[in-house]
């Protein structure tokens, strides 16, 4: 008789994070050939009769031999990989032998270690308008990786990074990622031994994830998740994060939802949600039936009898500022059908179904703060807020995303928070700015008013006074080349660095270079093509300048510094930043710098 071969795919490390198939596959052993050390060894506990083998000490050869001896024998094999084997799990090697001597075998899939890291750091890999892809790579090591696939030319799309198998080099990683184009501030967060008992996380950015993972004495057996969704700075997130959200938990200088709210629920699923959102709600009550009572924390609870749900639901509305209701919206707009007076006084009322999907603001959604309290209960359920007041639904564009998608800098952000709760609150907003965001944004909205057009944007809240100023971002390039260089080759990495900024052509004030390079055809020729003033700056000037990556090279080859970061900080004049430090490629040096005082 012969037997069976199931590889397995273990999972991340947890031992209730293997598929049910995999599980019963492991109960039913005879022998199980483990691969290693992140195969958590608990998860061998399952497979009673079985004979254990660790892969670690194995060559493939010997692996194969083992698992074809035991199939031929009749015992029930199971190769047991961690994560999923589909990723890095080398089993390609082995499916090739088997099918070569005719035995059969299953592949049960597993829960890949990037799923554990994506898990345990709460993010989603995939965030609209940021990005919709993710890149599941690895830097080489003793693997070879194909040139096509390098670090640099993955990280030019700027999607979301996966990397396996890369923790050990991080200083390396990072610098290879930071001349791909990527800035400095892009978000990096690594995972050691997800889902296991001793997880770590360390965030930080490329610039400093390096040193954090050293801290932290990380050198295998991790994750690196690189790029802006790990920074929460998509639009949705924005407007209700930290605005709203925070502001309910902390009321510090953010106008949040003020006063008592009631969570009612009428089932014991609903029970659960509310007593889910109470936590995250300071002295927020959770109001039931009888029945389910025990459901709740008596510390927070306030009982009824079983089937007067009318008569709390009519105490609720004259005692609390804010209900959340954990049931259908048939059964709560009924009520409040009965008890809604007027603007002014009526309590803010949330529906929130029993899953937490949604949290729909149903009454007082400015004045009386339901619009808030929406935001605040999805932001503790994981939900959506729904918000159907029509300033929030006309394509309200807040200021700060205006400001990210076109090119602006906000002059005083300090003030943003303010702005946005006043939007959302329904004030009125006088607003200077070009004519065609005007037109796109918040024409056709009462909530705000036209009054000039101009190149920068200034926002004038009506009631409050708050002003915000926006302007329009400028940028200077500084370039460095050999002699002879084409133009191409200094566009082609101009444009890369560019475009991983979202940086738009018709942005950049000067492009900017050495004095020796006056007769430098490719680098006329690139700055004609953009019809970009070209400016030159001699050695002393540039060697005055402060730069974070001088070259000893270019030092002693043409007693200059730095070209690239010196050059374009001088253009861009007093107060300029280095929003790109020096990057290179095919003889061309190129940094960018934004123009602050200008
Ligand atoms: N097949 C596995 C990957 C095997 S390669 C999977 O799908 O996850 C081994 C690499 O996977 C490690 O170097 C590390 O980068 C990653 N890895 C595996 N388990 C991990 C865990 N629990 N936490 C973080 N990274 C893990």
């Amino acid at each position: 008789m012969s037997g069976r071969i199931t590889f397995v795919g273990a999972g991340p490390g947890a031992v209730d994070l293997i598929t049910l198939r995999g599980a019963a596959a492991l109960d039913e052993a005879d022998l199980v050939i483990y691969a290693g050390s992140l195969v958590n060894e608990k998860l061998l506990e399952r497979a009673k009769r079985a004979k254990l083998v660790n892969s670690a000490k194995l060559s493939l050869n010997e692996v194969l031999e083992q698992m074809v001896d035991g199939y031929r024998s009749g015992k029930r094999v199971v190769r047991l990989h961690t994560g999923d084997p589909a990723i890095y799990g080398a089993v390609s090697e082995q499916y090739r032998e088997l099918d070569n001597l005719g035995i059969p075998y299953e592949v049960v899939p597993g829960v890949s270690s990037v799923f554990a890291a994506a898990a345990a750091l709460k993010v989603e890999l995939t965030m609209p308008d940021l990005s919709q892809s993710v890149i599941l790579t690895r830097a080489e090591g003793r693997t070879p990786v194909p040139e096509k696939e390098a670090i640099e030319e993955l990280a030019s799309h700027g999607a979301t990074m996966c990397l396996y198998l890369s923790v050990g080099e991080m200083e390396r990683l990072t610098g290879r990622l930071r001349a791909a184009g990527l800035p400095a501030e892009t978000p990096v967060a690594v995972v050691y031994r997800a889902s296991w008992p001793n997880q770590k996380i360390v965030r930080g950015t490329l610039a400093d994830i390096a040193a954090g993972v050293a801290e932290a004495g990380i050198k295998r057996q991790a994750l690196v998740v690189v790029g802006r969704v790990l920074g929460r700075d998509g639009a949705l997130s924005k407007l209700y994060d930290d605005t709203f959200a925070t502001g309910y938990r902390n009321a510090g200088g953010v106008a949040a939802f003020s006063g008592r709210v009631a969570i009612y629920a009428l089932t014991a699923a609903g029970a659960h949600k509310a007593s889910e959102i109470a936590a995250g709600l300071e002295d927020a009550v959770i109001v039931l039936p009888e029945k389910y009572a025990e459901l709740a924390p008596a510390s927070r609870l306030v009982r009824y009898p079983d089937g007067k749900f009318a008569e709390a639901f009519e105490r609720g509305w004259s005692t609390y500022d804010g209900l959340v209701m954990v049931m259908a919206s048939g059964v709560v707009v009924r009520h409040v059908a009965q008890l809604c007076r007027e603007k002014g006084s009526d309590p803010a009322v949330v529906v929130c179904d029993a899953a937490g999907n949604y949290a729909v603001s149903l009454l007082s959604g400015h004045l009386g703060g339901a619009n808030r309290l929406a935001a605040a209960v999805a932001r503790i359920t994981g939900g959506r807020p729904v918000i159907t007041t029509a300033t929030d639904t006309s394509g309200l564009m807040a200021f700060d995303e205006l400001a990210a998608r076109h090119g602006f800098r906000i002059a005083n952000p300090e003030l943003l928070k303010e702005c946005a709760v006043a939007m959302l609150d329904g004030e009125t907003f006088e607003l200077s700015m070009p004519q065609e965001l005007f037109q796109r944004y918040y024409a056709g909205n009462t909530q705000f008013r036209f009054l000039a057009d101009t190149p920068g944007i200034t926002v004038r809240a009506r009631n409050s006074g708050l002003v915000l100023h926006l302007v329009p971002r400028r940028f200077t390039l500084g370039i460095g080349c050999r002699r002879g260089v084409a133009a191409a080759t200094i566009e082609a990495l101009a444009d890369r660095i560019l475009k991983a900024r979202n940086i738009d052509w018709a942005s950049i004030a000067a492009i900017a270079t050495a004095e020796l390079k006056q007769d430098e055809a490719g680098l006329f020729s690139f700055a004609q093509s953009h019809g970009i003033a070209l400016r030159f700056f001699g050695a002393d000037e540039l060697n005055a300048v402060e730069v974070p990556n001088p070259s000893a090279a270019a030092e002693a080859h043409l007693g200059i510094r730095s070209v690239s970061e010196a050059a374009a900080l001088l253009a861009a004049g007093d107060g300029a930043e280095l929003v790109v430090e020096k990057t290179a490629a095919e003889c061309v040096t190129v940094a960018v710098a934004e123009v602050i005082n200008g």
